[in-house]
């Protein structure tokens, strides 16, 4: 299928973006990697009257450690450039561990690490990074900037804290903490695939943080494995049953967490 038709703009600059996203006259879309959201405009699951496409917005490009030693992803930055960047793979082991899941390397080159969260897929690995990690996301409407926690940002399936003319514009991951240990898993049927249910895990020396996702209408953040089994709300679909991925939640909770602990080291 194709798309039905639609205005495309590719602003230059975020102030230019911001201004075309504003007019409620019109409703607009961002266009990041396209990795999403162009297969739902191809099943007209999505029918926007114009995309923003970001891709000329070089302010937008970057990956960077602010003042406070968190890791900057600008809302440009691809999934497979925050996988090559060495800085990453070393002090945020369990991001860079979590976005070699993420589709293939094709889907990767194009596809944005703050797209994947703007999207909220509840089985993409993102979101649950995001959680695990404490990450802030960066939002810009008509009112200036806010920062949202991510424990605040994912709301439903696809749904995100996003207010009208509003983008994201920056993911915040601090760094973790001195003497941390992690653990990622997922199971799906082929690597590559959305996962039908995986764990991202961060264990610090002050708290313990331990997402489950793939089992609810977004990710869970949860203190404890014994909770798992209470607290997902998975769903029957013709991949996984319900009750299959409470029992793999279960598992693989339990294995994350010594997993971390371990790499904690104790
Ligand atoms: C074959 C295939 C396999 C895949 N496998 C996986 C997988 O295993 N795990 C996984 O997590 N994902 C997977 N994906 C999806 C991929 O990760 C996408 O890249 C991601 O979901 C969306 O990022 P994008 O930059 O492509 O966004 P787009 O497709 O451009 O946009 C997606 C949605 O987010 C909105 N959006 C994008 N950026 C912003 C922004 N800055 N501000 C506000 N809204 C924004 C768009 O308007 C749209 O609604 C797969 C995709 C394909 C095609």
């Amino acid at each position: 299928m194709k798309p039905a038709s639609f205005d495309y703009h590719a602003p230059a600059t975020l102030a230019e973006a911001l201004e075309l996203l504003g007019d409620d006259a019109v409703e607009s879309r961002v266009l990041a990697g396209g990795q999403s959201l162009v297969p739902m405009m191809n099943f007209r699951l999505a029918v926007p009257e114009a995309l923003v496409d970001l891709r000329r917005i070089e302010e937008l490009r970057y990956l960077r450690t602010g003042a406070d030693g968190a890791l900057e992803v600008g809302a440009r930055t691809t999934q497979a450039e925050l996988l090559r960047d060495p800085a990453v793979a070393a002090g945020w082991p369990l991001l860079h561990a979590g976005v070699t899941h993420v589709g293939h390397p094709q889907v990767r080159s194009r596809g944005t690490v703050c797209g994947s969260l703007a999207h909220h897929d509840p089985h993409g690995e993102l979101p649950a990074l995001a959680l695990a990690l404490g990450a802030t996301i960066t939002v810009a409407g008509p009112d200036g900037r806010r920062r949202i926690a991510a424990e605040d940002f994912f709301v439903s399936f696809y749904e995100v804290a996003l207010e009208s003319g509003e983008m994201v514009v920056e993911a915040r991951f601090p760094a973790p903490p001195a003497g941390s240990g992690w653990s990622f898993r997922e199971i799906a049927r082929r690597h590559g695939d959305f996962a039908l249910v995986g764990v991202a895990c961060l264990v610090a020396p002050a708290e313990t943080r331990l997402v489950v996702f793939g089992a609810a209408e977004r990710p869970l953040l949860l203190a404890d494995p014994g909770e798992v089994a209470a607290a997902v709300r998975p769903l029957d679909d013709l991949h996984a049953s319900a009750e299959y991925r409470r029992q793999v939640a279960v598992q693989l909770a339990g294995e994350a967490l010594a997993e971390a602990r371990e790499r904690a080291g104790g």
